[in-house]
Formats: C-alpha cells, structure tokens, sequence
C-alpha cells in the first residue's frame, strides 16, 4: 500500500506556497509599478487568484497594500493618498479614486493604556487588576 501523506501537512503546504507566490507577486508588483501600472495591476491580481484558488488569508503586510477596486498597488505619495482622519487611516487611491477607512481606535486604547502604565510604574503604584 502506497504511504499517503496527512492531508493536514498537505494542506499546510499548500497554503505555505501560495503565501510565497503571493509575497513574489506583489514584490513584482511594487518593482514593476514606477514603469508599467498596468503590469503591475496584473501581477495585484494572480496574487489575488493564487490567495483564492489556496483559500488563504492575504498576509498583512499586503492587505493594505493594493486598491480593493483597481487593483492598483498602493505606493502612498505616489498612487495613494494617506490622511489621518476623525480616528482612521483614510486611504485614497490615486489611480480610481477609491476611499478606504481604517479605524485606529484600538492602537489609541493600547497607547493610552501603555501611558497610563508607565505612569503608575513612576509613582511607585502597582497597576490595579481589571
Ligand atoms: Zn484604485
């Protein structure tokens, strides 16, 4: 009888590539980009098709990182705006005018909890267990 592989390591493997396709995709996409936007969009989406196809998460560093309705890639400066907005990340793309709103309500509630520990810490005063 034939060894057979788990299917869960299979599956992890699969994924594993796909998450490295994808990366190789969008390294392509950003290179390319300053000469040809339309070969850069294309290489947004087979990123897009390989992130489907393995039924992946986009990884976090790109989520962000492309225009949700051109497929342009997202160079902030150059084809994105970024403005800091009423508590989000607003994102113009420059290529369609797309709009995308990010809050960033949970990083002010980590940086006024780091505050409020690190003053308790200069008072001598242990911080109270929620
Ligand atoms: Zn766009």
């Amino acid at each position: 009888m034939a060894r057979r592989r788990s299917a869960r390591r299979y599956n992890a493997e699969k994924k594993r590539i796909a998450i490295e396709r994808i990366d190789t995709l969008f390294e392509l996409a950003f290179r390319v980009f300053p000469y040809d936007k339309a070969l850069a969009r294309r290489y947004v989406e087979l990123a897009l098709a390989v992130q489907r196809k393995a039924k992946v998460r986009m990884p976090k560093r790109w989520k962000r990182a492309y225009c949700r309705r051109c497929h342009s890639p997202l160079v902030p400066g150059v084809s994105a705006r970024v403005r800091l907005r009423d508590g989000h990340v607003v994102t113009t793309c420059l290529e369609c005018g797309n709009v995308r709103r990010h809050p960033y309500v949970r990083e002010q509630k980590e940086r006024r909890a780091e505050a409020e520990g690190r003053r308790e810490r200069e008072r001598g005063v242990s911080a109270p267990r929620a």
